[in-house]
């Protein structure tokens, strides 16, 4: 069975090593040292000045959210996992959505300039499938109307704009680290910003609202992560320059064999250098993408619709205008299998089922 995805696991021993100095501490959670440890880890990696590491991507874009005293319309794409929609709605924002490039697949800054109105309080874009937005004109439209910015990063471990970090940009950026993600803590995540104040504002609100043991700076929540999940992060860590050089040899082995095919791929932003984190297609027709899963499953290999259906008709959401792009996009996307343990032999076999389901329909 070949999966879309499998997680990377380290050398058992070297998460064991750490555990046992959990065992030694008998400090299993609550800011413990391994949580400390790896904040400092990754802030030094990706060369950040402010972390903090959170239970799950989803609860950072809740927190960032929180931070930013959203509570209106908030600008975002219909084009990402369902976490960027719903956690907006969750805390009690309304979505408005503008539709995507569709040569990136990412929000499209003309199509946010559109739909500002005197309600819009901020923008939220994801950086899909870990390539960047057009983070420079995004920046520019909130400064000319007063906009919060959020990045649902999610898919963005190692990924650079111009060198740096992309989880620089914005004024509070978001990152997941599911197990099914680039770099991960089994279930985890971070927010990122480069506003000591807004961190602030976050670790309180990771915390219960914790300004004290007896004292509370408002409402809060428990956003924190355990120690088991900060010793799977620093154990992943050191092998994360070899994850992702072999995500992006494999990315280019699927280019070579599917290159004639010419399918739709995302265009990266000039200047980025995306991390390779997923392997997305775009196929002419729904239907093609349908018989090209069809022939993978047969043999048990397991791609995904990643990201489908486009969030705009999700069945929560009020009725607005469409977005074309991503509704037909959406339709037309297969990701896929893309892991550390994924051989260029299984590969070769994922692209021959493609390329023969594809002959079978030019019949
Ligand atoms: C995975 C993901 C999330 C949610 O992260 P969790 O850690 O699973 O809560 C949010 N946004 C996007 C784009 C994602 O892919």
């Amino acid at each position: 069975m070949i999966p879309v995805t499998k997680p990377f696991l380290p050398p058992e021993e070297e998460y064991l090593s750490l555990l046992r100095g959990v065992w030694e501490r008998n400090w299993l959670t609550n800011n413990g040292p391994l949580v400390n440890e790896l904040e400092l880890a990754l802030k030094e990696y990706l060369g950040l000045s402010h972390l903090l590491f959170l239970g799950n991507g989803t609860i950072a874009l809740q927190l960032a959210i929180k931070a930013l005293q959203l509570d209106g319309e908030v600008i975002t794409t219909p084009f990402s996992y369902v976490a960027t929609t719903s956690s907006l709605v969750w805390e009690g924002c309304s979505p408005v959505f503008a539709d995507i490039d569709p040569e990136t697949l990412n929000i499209s800054p003309a199509a946010i300039e559109a739909c500002i109105t005197s309600k819009t309080q901020a923008i939220l874009a994801t950086h899909c499938y870990g390539n960047p937005c057009d983070v420079e004109a995004i920046r520019q439209i909130a400064d000319k109307h007063g906009l919060k910015v959020i990045y649902d990063a999610a898919h963005c471990f190692g990924t650079t704009y111009k060198g740096e970090s992309i989880f620089k940009w914005g004024d509070i950026s978001t990152v997941s680290f599911h197990a099914t993600k680039l770099f991960h803590t089994v279930e985890g995540g971070a927010v990122m910003s480069n506003s000591p104040e807004l961190i602030r504002r976050m670790s309180r609100l990771r915390n219960f609202g914790h300004d004290g043991p007896e004292q509370f700076d408002g409402v809060g929540v428990n956003g924190k992560n355990s120690e088991f999940h900060a010793a799977m992060g620093l154990a992943v860590l050191p092998h994360m320059e070899e994850v992702a050089r072999r995500r992006k040899e494999q990315a280019l082995i699927y280019d070579e064999y599917l290159g004639k095919l010419n399918l739709g791929k995302p265009a990266a932003l000039p200047g980025a250098e995306p991390n390779a984190a997923y392997y997305p297609l775009v196929f002419p027709s729904e239907e093609v993408l349908l018989s090209v899963v069809d022939e993978l499953n047969r043999a048990k290999v397991f791609p995904r619709r990643y990201f489908f259906p486009s969030l705009n008709q999700l069945p929560y959401i009020e009725q607005q205008p469409a977005c074309p792009v991503a509704e037909s996009v959406s339709r037309r996307v297969l990701c896929l299998p893309v892991y550390h343990s994924l051989t260029r032999e299984e590969q070769r076999m994922v692209t021959r089922l493609i390329l023969r389901a594809w002959r079978y329909l030019k019949k």
